[in-house]
């Protein structure tokens, strides 16, 4: 039952995130207007907003338009909430729960913002930060050490500067973006997040030009790649740390 609950969370917060995936590039904003057709501009009514199954009644088209809605908003909904399931699995009902759910969604959203326009936002690292402190505060009262994480996001951004600094490779948004998840993952697991996007970056990057879909002179966006390698420390990094140091 828990399980369901959290599904339901997920696909609905997953919802939220297609919006501000949407809008924050185009500038506008995430709370005004309520969702439209952004071709027909149609107010969009709460029986058709239903995460997945919404999508699969229309059709995949505008109830008004016909207008054809792209399949990834069903999918971004139908990841959001396998991860949250897959995070609450880990974690149960706790901080860090909640925590690695929130980092999880900005790294979605952080994560197809760059894929989609090769930038990344200052005003979605920014937030994450700012809420990433609130985490802070709540293990500081809780009585717990909180220098794991400042070290985290030393480690995340320090790293990803050096390489700007030294190879003008990648951006400062990279390097916010690994500030952010260094903040919620602690300096063990940012090491790690940092060691297997390089990996997933190279590998898929090398991939994407054997295959012709990209030219050796085109920019890839290395947002995806640390989103990709955050969650796999979030969902299987202490046993892959356990596993390497032995
Ligand atoms: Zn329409």
């Amino acid at each position: 039952m828990d399980y369901i609950f959290v599904l339901v969370l997920g696909l609905l917060i997953g919802s939220f995130l297609n919006v501000c995936i949407y809008r924050i590039p185009r500038e506008e904003s995430i709370a005004y207007p309520p969702s439209h057709c952004t071709n027909c501009k149609n107010g969009i009514k709460p029986y058709d907003l239903i995460p997945v199954i919404s999508y699969i009644f229309l059709k995949g088209k505008c109830r008004y338009c016909g207008q054809k809605i792209s399949i990834r908003y069903p999918l971004t909904e139908l990841f959001t909430g396998i991860i949250f399931v897959g995070i609450y699995g880990h974690y149960g009902l706790s901080i860090e729960f909640l925590k690695f759910a929130v980092l999880a969604c900005f790294l979605i959203v952080i994560g197809i913002i760059d894929l989609d326009t090769t930038d990344i936002y200052f005003k979605t690292t920014i937030s994450g930060v700012i809420i990433g402190v609130i985490f802070l505060f709540i293990y500081y009262f809780k009585g717990d050490s909180i220098s794991t994480y400042i070290l985290g996001a030393l480690i995340g951004g320090g790293f990803i500067s050096l390489i700007i600094l030294l190879t003008g490779g990648m951006g400062w948004g990279d390097a916010e973006m690994c500030f952010l998840a260094g903040m919620y993952l602690g300096w063990k697991l940012t090491a790690l997040m940092l060691f297997l996007s390089v990996i997933l970056g190279a590998v898929i990057g090398v991939l994407l030009i054997i295959t012709k879909k990209k030219s050796r002179k085109d920019y890839i966006p290395f947002g995806p790649y640390i989103a990709m390698g955050a969650m796999i420390a979030v969902f299987w990094g202490e046993e892959i740390l356990r596993w390497y140091l032995l």
